[in-house]
């Protein structure tokens, strides 16, 4: 049985930030439903109103200009996937987007439900971290934009405003860019992240970026780490200790934090060692 709830399509976003800012606090947009109907039916959040985005088009676009593409909110995971322009500027994301749930929750799950979940383990955010995505969000007072590096506030918590909606994300489009995206979950098949990470290396200025998730209240993104590939080990396992240092896993009912620690060198050199030396043996 779900909650009480009044439930409302709304026709432009102004009207949907009105009706959010006069629910003071108990209204929640409504976008895919996979995170937010089952916390309702779990009795883990009751909100009194829900605002449905799906009726406005602009929230559709999918699009790809020279410099960047935009995803609207209401894009689903499987247009993502199987758009392979899209596939094709951003593998990793692809490939994240591809190992949430299963096919029929990704006809329905979008990016910008996964963010504005805010769970540690969201495998969108660690792609996203290191694509140095933009949110674009409306709230009553208009528009404004939240780098993915600011958005993460906490467990379940965003930069998000109670009035404001998330319109659309924005990636840069940067061709020479490799990424990686690697999951560690407890069985094969749909599951949740013991741990997630993602990596961009850029040969142009010899730096990756590395994010993890699951390992702390909110995905982790790490400051540029500049990479020696005539010494690969060393940098790797400068890299990998970077990372041990910037991540506080816990136990829960995924994993222990010792079985977190000790996936996570194992996850992150793959990654590096991806990126760096593709035709390796690694
Ligand atoms: C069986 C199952 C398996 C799953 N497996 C995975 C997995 O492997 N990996 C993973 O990361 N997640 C997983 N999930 C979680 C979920 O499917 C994803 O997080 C999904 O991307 C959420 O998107 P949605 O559009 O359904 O969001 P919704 O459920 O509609 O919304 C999620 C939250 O974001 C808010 N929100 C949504 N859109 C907006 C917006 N435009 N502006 C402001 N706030 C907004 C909602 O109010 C709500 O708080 C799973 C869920 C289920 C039920």
């Amino acid at each position: 049985m779900l909650g009480n709830f009044e439930y409302t399509r709304i026709r432009s976003i102004d009207e949907g930030c009105r009706a959010l800012a006069d629910a003071k606090e108990a209204g929640a947009v409504l976008a895919g439903g996979t995170d937010l109907l089952v916390e309702i039916r779990n009795g883990l959040k009751s909100p009194k109103l829900l605002v449905d985005c799906k009726a406005l088009d602009d929230l559709h676009v999918l699009d790809t200009s020279p410099e960047k593409t935009t995803i609207g909110a209401s894009v689903t995971l499987n247009r993502l996937i199987e758009n392979r322009t899209f596939r094709g500027h951003y593998p990793a994301l692809a490939d994240a987007l591809e190992s949430i749930g299963t096919y029929q929750l990704r006809n329905r799950a979008t990016v910008s439900g996964n963010i504005c979940n805010g769970s540690p383990a969201a495998d969108s955010a660690p792609v996203l971290l290191v694509l140095d995505a933009t949110v674009h969000v409306h709230g009553v007072g208009g528009p404004r934009v939240i780098p993915i590096a600011d958005f993460f506030a906490g467990v379940k918590r965003t930069a998000l405003n109670p009035d404001e909606i998330v319109t659309s994300i924005t990636l840069p489009v940067n061709a020479g860019r490799r990424t990686s995206f690697l999951k560690q979950q407890r069985i094969k098949g749909h599951d949740l992240a013991v741990v997630n990470a993602a990596g961009a290396y850029d040969p142009e200025t010899r730096e990756v970026r590395l994010a993890i998730g699951s390992c702390a209240p909110t995905p982790v993104l790490l400051d540029p780490i500049p990479m020696d590939v005539s010494d690969l080990a060393a940098s790797i396992n400068h890299a990998v200790s970077l990372v041990q240092r910037s991540v506080s896993p816990i136990s829960d009912v995924r994993a222990s934090a010792g079985y977190r620690n000790a996936v996570l060198p194992v996850l992150v050199t793959r990654i590096l060692r991806e990126l760096l030396d593709p035709g390796g043996e690694a």
